[in-house]
């Protein structure tokens, strides 16, 4: 085919296509815009996972009747005008093509209200084109609403998820908006469901209570730091509070909520050594730096953004949060709970590197000999001696191996053993939480929880996996909901899921288990099918055999 340029309905579908991938980009864009108009009061509404309707009402300065058609050109802005100012953008929009990659995708009405009009004026438009326009009354601000999202792109709509997915992709956005901007009232309401409301006081505590649930809210610490280039700002989890990814990592800059490899890494580093692995933190961070700092300009829905001085905006981030802790650890002590005491030994892993002498037998994956229980070291290692030689038993990973085959045996069968709890106990969840929820309410019940709703983004758990019945029930549902969450494009995200709750639901490192404890836990594990690694892949074990223990007293050559 000759080269020619393209004709500009192909274009602007195109470029429509980059801005907005899902209905929560609709959203996106919208709250945004409502921002920018300087806003105080944000509704959102989405029916049918945002593709029936999608609606953003705020109380801001609204688009002069004059300017109404102009709004939806493809990039029309009053943001900025010109070259220079894209140096040093301070509003959230500035491409000028929201509204028409919206109105490209679906239908648009709009009725909006300035200070100046004497009266407001409403228009609707369909596949980018204006059909009728109108004066109509409405108190100052703006009213959007975008139907049939993506009825003339079946391929994008064919790749969409499930309603309850595009909601709790909703459901997030609007949550981390809620909490970039707590003077904000921020409401939510997902198929007719109120899912999210927040005050709008300024208190950002008071958003993540919203939000995260209130004993979160209460136990988060503040971190403030004023000098450096960037300034920091936000609450930031102490490190016993943890969660199993990074879904609970929310950055501002600017107050723009960015995605930042680059931020998250900054802050996992201040909890180096203070989380367990696989662990990370909780924190809604705001950074603020001089506009000429940062380049907004870098992707299409702004979701990232470049730094000037990368190194610098990174150690300001990892030193606020680091003073945060460290104050605190003063304070209290027990605030770092997995500190190792001196001599406790770190991990069978490091024993092999210190004293290389010690080479480990390597263990084939045979059964389990006969194992006699002789104590527990360090309240974590089972010392068993066997008719070879000694075995050091990590008790952690080996009943996570237990539980691991367990969990997937009794999935396969369908026979989910299950324990009713006498005193139901009851969980908040975040808004994004209750959505995958919703998702998942077959599988929960299939994996042997039965969770009610309580009210108000509460839930009453009644029932269990007897499996998990000795852990922390809380913690369990939190890690499940993440992993959920994330389960989609995921082959094996049963097995996945299996992993974390054996992880979860495990007797910890630290723990003290009697000799009848520490037996039983050795017989268990001689019934898996693979004793000698968790599911992760590590050794549950270490042996030393006689051979190597004479070698290493001289009894032999
Ligand atoms: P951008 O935000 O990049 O300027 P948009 O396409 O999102 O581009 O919006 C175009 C223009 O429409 C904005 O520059 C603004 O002037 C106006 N506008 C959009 N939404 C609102 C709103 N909620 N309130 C007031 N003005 C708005
Ligand atoms: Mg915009």
């Amino acid at each position: 085919m000759p080269i020619k340029v393209l004709e500009p309905e192909v274009v602007s579908k195109i470029a429509a296509g980059e801005v907005i991938e899902r209905p929560a980009s609709v959203v996106k864009e919208l709250i945004e815009n409502s921002l920018d108009a300087g806003a105080t009061q944000i509704a959102v509404e989405s029916q049918g996972g945002g593709v029936e309707l999608i609606k953003v009402s705020d109380n801001g300065v609204g688009i002069p009747a004059s300017e109404l058609e102009l709004a939806f050109h493809r990039y029309a802005t009053s943001k900025i005008s010109n070259i220079t100012d894209l140096g040093s953008i301070g509003s959230l929009g500035f491409r000028g093509e929201a509204l028409p990659s919206i109105a490209t995708v679906a239908e648009v009405e709009i009725l909006t209200q300035t200070a100046s009009d004497s009266i407001g004026s409403y228009m609707y438009l369909r596949k980018g084109d204006v059909v009728r326009k109108e004066s109509r009354a409405r108190p100052q601000g703006n009213t959007i609403t975008v139907r049939r999202l993506f009825r003339y792109f079946p391929v994008r709509l064919k790749f969409l998820k499930s309603v309850n997915t595009e909601n709790s992709h909703i459901a997030h956005l609007v949550s981390e908006y809620a909490l970039a901007f707590p003077e904000v009232k921020f409401s939510l309401v997902l198929d007719k469901r109120l899912s999210l409301r927040t005050t709008g006081n300024g208190d950002l505590r008071e958003v993540v209570n919203e939000i995260y649930g209130s004993e979160l809210a209460q136990r988060m610490l503040k971190v403030e730091q004023k000098d450096g280039l960037a300034k920091v700002s936000g609450l930031t989890s102490p490190p016993s509070l943890a969660r199993s990814n990074r879904n609970y990592l929310s950055f501002f800059v600017n107050r723009r909520w960015v995605r930042s490899p680059l931020l998250s890494r900054a802050t996992e580093e201040a909890y180096r050594g203070l989380l367990m692995d696989g662990q990370h933190p909780i924190a809604v961070i705001n950074i603020s730096l001089p506009v000429q700092e940062l380049d907004v300009n870098v992707h299409p829905a702004k979701a990232q953004i470049k730094f000037c001085h990368e190194q610098a905006v990174f150690s300001n981030v990892q030193k606020a949060i680091e003073g945060t802790l460290a104050r605190t650890a003063i304070a209290s002590p027990k605030a770092v709970p997995f500190s190792l005491s001196p001599w406790q030994w770190q991990s069978p892993r490091m024993i092999m590197d210190i004293e290389p002498a010690f080479a480990v037998a390597q263990l084939p994956t045979l059964e389990l000999p006969v194992l006699r229980v002789l104590g527990q070291l360090a309240n974590t290692y089972t010392i068993a001696e066997g008719p070879n030689g000694l075995y050091l038993i990590d008790q952690h990973a080996a009943h996570e191996r237990i539980l691991y085959d367990r969990i997937l045996a009794q999935w396969s069968q369908k026979e989910v053993e299950v324990q009713g709890l006498l005193q139901p106990i009851t969980i908040e969840l975040s808004p994004r939480e209750e959505e995958t929820l919703k998702a998942s309410e077959e599988f929960l019940a299939e994996f042997g929880f039965t969770i009610e709703p309580f009210g108000n983004r509460s839930y009453l758990i009644r029932a269990i996996p007897a499996l998990m019945a000795k852990a922390n029930i809380i913690e369990i549902i939190s890690v499940l909901l993440d992993s959920l969450a994330s389960k989609e494009g995921l082959s094996s995200w049963e097995e996945k899921i299996a992993q974390s709750l054996a992880c979860h639901g495990a007797i910890r490192a630290g723990q003290q288990l009697s000799n009848e404890e520490m037996q039983e836990l050795i017989k268990q594990l001689e019934q898996t099918k693979q004793p000698r690694s968790c599911p992760h892949g590590r050794p549950t074990m270490i042996h030393l055999s006689s051979h190597q223990l004479e070698k290493e007293f001289g009894r032999i050559g």
